[in-house]
């Protein structure tokens, strides 16, 4: 009956009829949806390498006349490069993070694991995030509860675009003057990391779609933030592949706390 080329999902469930119970067992062909989940990841793939080749280029060409090189550019013409160059340079930012997203799904992101001490690094993604604290007037600091010889064996890369993700939106929805905190523990066998803000949190209704790719709690086109949605799809994609969680909880007086947790053996 089942045939190689066809994927089945099995399903047991337990049914009540009068004071007998059955349990039923369910046989699914997902083939067709695996299909079109397999052309879409293709297509998705396709086209962002596709755009990323020219993006790319016209960033470099943009870069080059607003550089001294090109004296005779009308000076005038500085503010409306600047635009381009800053706009093509989103696109091609939106890009990648689609392509992080589809490789992640379809498992195919490539990992390259290494072992690190686990302070230096978090104390690296976090300077490298001071530039977008001091942007939105936010106070970013690192508080550890572990000790500086611990190591973690993980994809320093993947594991700062998870941190990178956290911290930026932290800082970007935090009043300013307040503190954005990345905290470092054990619990449980696995490394904790939590980023909290004092910003708005995030709305019961939202909840459920927080993870989901091209979400936004304002989606509307007079929204205060830019950004696509992608973050924290991606963060959640990339944690698994490295063996971990994210999730989010609200913190005690106000505000969000997004929860990594990262297997202590490593990924
Ligand atoms: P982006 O930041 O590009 O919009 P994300 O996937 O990172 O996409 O976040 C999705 C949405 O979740 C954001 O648009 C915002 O509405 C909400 N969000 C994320 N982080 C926070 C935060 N720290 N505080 C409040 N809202 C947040």
């Amino acid at each position: 009956l089942i045939g190689d080329a066809i994927a089945v999902e099995l399903g047991l469930t337990l049914v009540e009829q009068g004071n007998e119970q059955f349990w039923l067992l369910i046989l699914r062909d997902v083939s067709e949806r695996q299909r079109v989940d397999r052309l879409k990841q293709q297509f998705i793939a396709t086209l962002s390498h596709e755009l990323r080749t020219p993006l790319t280029s016209i960033i470099g060409s943009l870069k080059m006349l607003q550089s001294s090189q090109f004296a005779a550019v009308d000076e005038r013409a500085f503010p409306l490069l600047e635009i381009a160059d800053r706009n093509a340079s989103r696109l091609l930012h939106m890009v990648n993070e689609l392509l992080d997203l589809n490789k992640a799904a379809a498992g195919a992101l490539q990992l390259e694991l290494g072992v690190y001490p686990l302070l230096t690094l978090l104390a690296e993604f976090v300077e490298e995030n001071q530039g977008y604290a001091a942007k939105y007037d936010v106070d970013l600091q690192l508080y550890v509860e572990i000790d500086a010889t611990c190591e973690i064996r993980t994809d320093k890369m993947r594991f700062g675009q998870i941190m990178s993700n956290l911290i930026s939106n932290a800082c970007k929805y935090s009043p300013a003057r307040s503190e954005v905190k990345v905290i470092a523990s054990t619990a449980d066998s696995v490394w904790q990391i939590i980023v909290q803000d004092r910003g708005p949190g995030i709305a019961g209704s939202f909840l459920p779609h927080l993870f989901d790719p091209f979400t936004q709690a304002d989606a509307s086109d007079s929204r205060l933030y830019g950004g696509t949605g992608l973050g924290l799809a991606i963060s959640r994609q990339l944690c698994s592949a490295l063996g971990g969680t994210i999730s989010y909880q609200a913190a005690q007086g106000g505000g969000s706390e997004f929860i990594v947790l990262l297997p202590l053996k490593g990924a």
